[in-house]
């Protein structure tokens, strides 16, 4: 990352001018791929979109020009057999506004690939090393793994000569202590199956931690930060002087604060319970707690939105999903004080954190103790810039700082492709 010194091959600032400059990014899911085009010399998104329902009759491509002023999105249905008829479709679009995948301006493929396990704690130069160790994580991925290393496998074969750099959704959180990652199970048996707390959302971490940072006029490793995602998966992070000593998802993204449709934390004899006493079986259980539970779960809603008109209009059953997930939030906002010791900022961020004043005014409400306030002006305010919703003199500055993973993991792309940051295969 740009924190590193340029290493000996790095190219010089005049060549650099002259470089390639734009990165695409991939976020391949199992029947979709979200994708951005980036060029990175200004920072500026040439173009965005969207493959759904792949493999299906059905399929859409959602193609959004953002260059020329923007232009209307344009979309094309029909059946995209696979994610590398997807990647040719998406390719097809872009040439059309003359942004094909085989300019000479595109810099780099960057992929999201939500596990790196232990090894890859930065982003990393895709070879065949590093596929096959993608490919050894998928049991402790087998939802986003398998699509991740399919989206590199098709990149690669549209586009062999150009570097394709994997960035990990767990790479930011592989600074957490032993203390913080490790489960109070018996060893032996943690380290056979590789059971540990990776965290997840970890670009999105790094993005606002550095961003509160900034926004305090400070650089990352003067401030502690609490970072609070909350979208429909939802993560909080404790950030000490820009590294991450804990968060709150651990072997999976189930762990932690109350989501859209995700339980959080429960005890695990929850489990059992359902097994032996409810008669379900695994996959009912999995189905749910990732799918059934959360805000979904308590009210018959996931969307906060639709959630706070409920609570307004007096649904008591709205209103008990509400007091629920506010009340986990706190829990780890005074959990993180305290593993922190000392809090400068406490960032919200993701479609709930960014846009639901209420969400938090109530999970700051009442601590004040601990020096934290929302101004209610403030906390009103819409807006896409990060901004303080914090009360003049606070002792610690309340955020709420968008984020932008795409843009991160371009950062990072670029960063390594272009020499500015520690080039190497990203394996520890
Ligand atoms: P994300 O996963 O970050 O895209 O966040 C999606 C979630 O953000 C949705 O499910 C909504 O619950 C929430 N959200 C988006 N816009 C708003 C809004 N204006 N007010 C409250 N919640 C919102």
């Amino acid at each position: 990352m740009s924190s590193h010194p340029s290493p000996a091959g790095a190219l010089p600032d005049e060549q650099r001018q002259a470089a390639p400059s734009r990165v695409l990014v991939l976020n391949s899911g199992s029947s979709s791929v979200k994708y951005q085009l980036l060029d990175m010399r200004n920072h500026s998104r040439l173009a965005m979109g969207l493959v759904e329902r792949i493999g299906e009759r059905t399929s859409r491509l959602t193609h959004t020009p953002l260059t020329g002023g923007g232009a209307e999105p344009r979309e094309t249905t029909g059946p995209i057999a696979d994610h590398e008829a997807a990647l040719k479709s998406v390719a097809e679009e872009l040439a059309k506004d003359g942004l094909g995948l085989d300019s000479p301006e595109l810099a780099a493929i960057g992929h999201r690939v939500v596990h790196g396990g232990l090894k890859f704690t930065r982003p990393t130069l895709v070879d065949d090393t590093v596929l096959a160790e993608i490919q050894r994580l998928i049991p402790v991925a087998p939802l986003h793994n398998p699509a991740n290393l399919t989206g590199i496998l098709t990149a690669r074969a549209l586009r062999p000569d150009l570097p394709q750099v994997a960035v990990f959704d767990t790479a930011f959180h592989t600074t957490m202590p032993e203390s913080a990652a490790r489960y109070a199970i018996d060893v032996k048996t943690a380290d056979e199956h590789r059971i540990r707390r990776y965290g997840f959302h970890g670009t999105s971490h790094a993005f606002v931690s550095r961003a509160t940072a900034k926004l305090l006029g400070k650089d990352p490793s003067e401030v502690n930060v609490i970072v609070l995602h909350l979208g429909n998966g939802a993560s909080a992070s404790a950030v000490r002087e820009g590294r991450c000593v804990d968060t709150s998802m651990g072997l999976t993204p189930l762990e932690g604060l109350v989501m859209g449709t995700r339980s959080g934390d429960t005890d695990p004899a929850v489990i059992f319970h359902l097994m032996r006493v409810g008669g379900m079986s695994t996959d009912e259980i999995d189905t749910l707690l990732n799918k059934k539970s959360g805000l979904i779960g308590l009210c018959g809603d996931n969307d906060m939105r639709e959630i706070r008109r409920r609570v307004d209009a007096g649904d008591e059953q709205a209103r008990l999903a509400f007091d629920i997930y506010i009340h986990r939030l706190k829990k780890y906002i005074g959990a993180y004080y305290a593993v922190l010791g000392r809090v400068d900022a406490v960032a919200f961020t993701a479609g709930v954190g960014e846009n639901a004043a209420p969400v938090r005014e109530a999970a700051v409400a009442g601590l004040e103790g601990l020096g934290l306030a929302v101004d209610g002006e403030l906390n009103a305010v819409r807006s896409d810039e990060p901004r303080l919703i914090s009360p003049e003199h606070a002792r610690v500055a309340v955020a709420v700082v968008p984020t932008d993973e795409e843009l991160e993991i371009a950062t990072q792309t670029y960063a390594l492709v272009s020499g500015s940051a520690e080039r190497s295969d990203g394996l520890t």
